[in-house]
């Protein structure tokens, strides 16, 4: 190269390199992370593992948006008034929801908590400070009995006692000057009240009606969907597929409610969600997650899940007899696209059960599901890099059986 051209070269590189520099790093959500200095995982001996599954809690639900890492990482290097905070997240959070009002919990099991404690104190310094144990009979929470779940504890922990009603007549019959709330359980797996009745009904008795919908996305619509129809307070967790810390969560709604959801909770020094903090970092990083989960291109995102289902399904049929099927679980929880891995057990001599051992104790370790005898592998956790680990481990393990 002529000096001339080399200097010219020279010229323009500082730019041409910042750009590329700025798009490696806008790409990097899309890669493997690089091997990090300290390896934490290593250093306290704990396995990292592959989820090709559903979002669990006991699995640290999911993994955090690029934009919810940002936000944490870029601050926690100041302090921050967390009332201010609190407010200022929460009326954003508002406006991109359109509610009256929002705050961010440490998950969707506080928030239901905090809901309830809203329900039954108000503003009432001193019912704040005695929650749970308050004079008198106790708080009634309305629910159909079909909704009953493991979750409603966090509604009997305010001291509440749970009323189940089965249909909108009984439902009418329960409410008396005890019931503070209805509680709607929005994936239960049957309702003998649809939702406009339930808000209906609730709203001629002036008893606010809260529902439960954590799990409860994609479609993204859904976090518009309820308050529509008339919910006063709606929940969504931050650890699910909004991909915010798993520590967080939303409650938005009724404005009054809100206040005095917050009056229960941190920074407060003694309410009864006192021990339910949420920090600064996960509040900034709630925002990020919901603002990036809300503009995010959720078509594509879709067609990108459908195209993991089948590079991994084309790889496991290789292996004779093997069928595998794409099945988007009807919801409204978990509502999107796995594999279905079926075979011929006589001439692949393994069962699903013994596929997912080998799966969690191999290396890396897997976890996966299972219907029955139908193997289940999720794709919408898995890294970019991870689709080919899991389809190879899948395959290695069905090959093996089918020549024993
Ligand atoms: C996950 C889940 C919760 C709890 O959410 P966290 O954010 O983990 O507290 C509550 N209700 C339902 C239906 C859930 O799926």
């Amino acid at each position: 190269m002529k000096r001339r051209n080399l200097i010219k070269g020279l010229g323009i590189l500082p730019f041409s390199g910042s750009l590329l520099s700025k798009a490696a790093s806008l790409n990097k959500s899309a890669e493997p992370p690089v091997t990090p200095k300290r390896d934490f995982f290593k250093e306290l001996g704990v396995t990292p593992v592959i989820n090709a599954g559903v979002t669990m809690t006991f699995l640290s639900g999911s993994l955090m948006a690029p934009e919810t890492l940002e936000a944490i990482n870029s601050t926690s290097h100041d302090f921050a008034n967390m009332y201010e905070l609190q407010d200022k997240v929460g009326a954003k959070i508002a406006e991109m929801l359109h509610v009256e009002a929002a705050m961010v919990t440490s998950g969707a099991a506080c928030a239901m908590l905090l809901g309830t404690a809203a329900c039954i104190t108000g503003t009432d310094a001193e019912k704040i400070k005695m929650l749970p144990n308050l004079p008198g009979p106790r708080p009634e929470v309305i629910m159909q009995k079909t909704h009953r779940y493991l979750f409603d504890q966090a509604v009997s922990t305010t001291g509440a006692k749970i009323i189940e009603v089965t249909g909108p007549a009984e439902m009418e019959q329960a409410i008396n000057k005890n019931t503070v709330m209805a509680l709607f359980f929005n994936a239960a797996g049957s309702s003998s009240i649809t939702h406009e009745d339930f808000v209906r009904i609730a709203k001629k008795h002036n008893i606010p009606t809260f529902l439960d919908a954590a799990a409860d996305v994609p479609p993204v619509e859904n976090l518009f969907k309820f308050q529509k129809i008339g919910f006063d307070l709606v929940t969504f967790s931050g650890g699910k597929m909004i991909h915010g810390p798993q520590s967080a969560g939303l409650l938005f709604g009724r404005k009054d409610l809100i206040t005095a959801a917050r009056l229960n909770h941190s920074p407060h020094e003694a309410p009864i969600g006192r021990p339910m903090k949420v920090n600064k970092e996960e509040m900034f990083g709630m925002y990020a997650a919901l603002k990036a989960y809300l503009e995010r291109d959720h078509k594509k995102e879709w067609e990108d899940w459908l195209q993991r289902a089948k590079r991994i399904g084309t790889k496991l049929e290789t292996v004779s007899t093997v069928k595998t099927k794409t099945v988007v679980d009807p919801g409204p929880a978990n509502a999107f696209p796995s594999l279905f891995v079926d075979w011929d057990e006589s001439k692949v001599k393994i069962k699903a059960e013994e596929v997912l051992k080998q799966l969690k104790d191999g290396t890396p370790s897997i976890v996966a599901n299972r219907r029955e005898g139908t193997l289940v592998v999720g794709v919408v956790l898995l890294r970019p890099d991870q689709i080919d680990v899991v389809a190879n481990r899948v395959k290695t393990i069905l090959q093996k059986a089918a020549t024993a």
